[in-house]
């Protein structure tokens, strides 16, 4: 169902994106090193497993959820723990033939067709083993998390995919991330102090849906479920969201609740809300500078006088050097993004979703 909230797992319930998925298919087998690069709710993790189940030899990796879920930092257990859940939530020939290969490494055990990891487990021996089946698929969605293993901003684990990069042939890694220059700061090929300095990777960008093909996502969405919509609510809505897959299923899936446009727009405001909710709150954390200048660019203080003035009359005064790194980051998490329009540089919340939660 195209109107379903839930991450899409199957080609039929995704609306469009046939070359996107090709683009991952042929990168996956042809590239080492994949990154999918788009806004928060483009669709990124529903491509990645629709591709990662019609090719059938791929394991997912949510390291956000890892994040959230240690308390801030990922460990080696429990990175080690979604290998092992990863490699069981295989389809069953591809397992069978892999497992076999796996049990050879130290501290690997299988009973049935369950693998079990030993703390002493070594990912780099997990993964040559892996190497000696034909081509398997590493997936780390929303990967820039990574930076939260280790001591090193994740340095220790991109050794690891940069000896696999080297030596073993066979594996390829995908890379998601919403917060764009994070990732790339993480990835860091461009420089010489990272781990995986100098290698190759491509690139696929998900962009939001034009509005045209918003509307036409809408109307067959409501096709789909049989509600009727007038014509001018289901434009209204494509003008509101954005293009953005995430709020537009949304606000299907709450119209056909409620029958009620206004409902259904308030229904993806909460369901932004909620979303929200963690990512501000570690935000906040940071520096409570993020929401205060997230609020003023929400609110139309577009340019750098604007927004620091706003600041100070409610933060006290700030140095510009500390202003510059505060928006500097959040175009970095993909939040902004900087134009320059009527001969100044402008701000912009990128998702009109999202400004509205901020402005409320
Ligand atoms: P991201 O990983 O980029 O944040 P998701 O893949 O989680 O985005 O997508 C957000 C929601 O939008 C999903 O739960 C899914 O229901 C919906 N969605 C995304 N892309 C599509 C699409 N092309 N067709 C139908 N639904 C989609
Ligand atoms: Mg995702």
């Amino acid at each position: 169902m195209l109107f379903d909230p839930r991450p899409k797992e199957k080609r039929e319930d995704i609306f469009d994106r046939e070359q996107e998925i090709e683009m991952i298919k042929n990168s996956a087998k042809e590239y080492p090193i994949t990154l999918i690069l788009g806004i928060r709710r483009v669709g990124k993790s529903s491509l990645l497993k629709v591709v990662l189940n019609e090719l059938k030899s791929g394991i997912y990796i949510d390291v956000r959820k890892l994040h959230f879920d240690s308390g801030g930092w990922i460990t080696n257990e429990s990175l080690l723990k979604a290998f092992e859940n990863g490699l069981n939530s295989l389809s069953h020939p591809i397992k069978r033939e892999v497992f076999q290969y796996l049990k050879r490494v130290k501290g690997v055990s299988i009973a049935g067709l369950q693998l079990n990891f030993e703390p002493e487990v070594s990912l780099s021996e997990i993964l040559e083993a892996l190497n000696k089946r034909s081509r398997i698929i590493i997936a780390f969605d929303e990967a820039q998390y990574l930076r939260f293993y280790g001591r090193r901003g994740g340095k220790e684990f991109l050794t690891l995919v940069a000896y696999a990069y080297d030596n073993l042939p066979n594996i390829s890694f995908i890379f998601t991330g919403s917060e764009i220059g994070l990732l790339h700061d993480l990835i860091g090929v461009s420089d010489y102090e990272s781990p995986l300095y100098g290698r190759i990777y491509n690139e696929i960008t998900i962009s939001p849906f034009s509005k045209e093909l918003s509307i036409e996502f809408l109307r067959q969405g409501f096709v789909e479920a049989g509600i009727k919509i007038r014509e001018e609510e289901i434009e209204h809505a494509a003008e509101l969201l954005g293009g953005i897959p995430g709020w537009l299923v949304e606000f299907g899936y709450n119209y056909i609740k409620t029958k009620s446009f206004e409902n259904a727009i308030k229904g993806v405001i909460r369901k932004a809300e909620k979303f929200l909710e963690g990512e501000l709150r570690e935000l906040e954390k940071r520096s409570p500078r993020y929401i205060l200048v997230l609020r003023a660019i929400s609110m139309g203080f577009d340019r750098w006088a604007l927004i620091k003035e706003f600041l100070e009359s409610r933060s006290g005064k700030i140095p510009n050097s500390r202003l510059a790194a505060i928006l500097e980051g959040l175009q970095k998490m993909s939040w902004i993004n900087a134009e320059y329009r009527d001969g100044g540089k402008r701000y912009k919340i990128i998702d009109p979703v999202i400004e509205r939660v901020i402005k409320e």
